[in-house]
């Protein structure tokens, strides 16, 4: 059994995450989750860059973000 080794650096599973800020969903790694939790911001940064700031959690999400979605498929597309 052989583990895909070349792949690069692919964020695992990203979570989506509803920003107030555009009303959009983007793809947080858990890298960047755990810097917002550290860095006491309240805030993440998203696969585009873009700061998401989460809603309450009784908010439904909103559209996913194209940027991030670009970026993930990209990932998967690389070997
Ligand atoms: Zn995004």
């Amino acid at each position: 059994m052989r583990a895909t080794a070349s792949a690069p650096t692919r964020p695992a599973r990203p979570i989506w995450i509803t920003s107030v800020a555009d009303d959009t969903e983007h793809a947080v790694t858990h890298d960047a989750m755990a810097a917002g939790f550290t860095d006491n911001t309240g805030t993440y940064r998203a696969l585009c860059r873009a700061t998401v700031i989460p809603p309450a959690m009784t908010e439904p999400p909103g559209a996913r973000c194209p940027i991030c979605r670009a970026i993930l498929r990209n990932y998967r597309r690389r070997r």
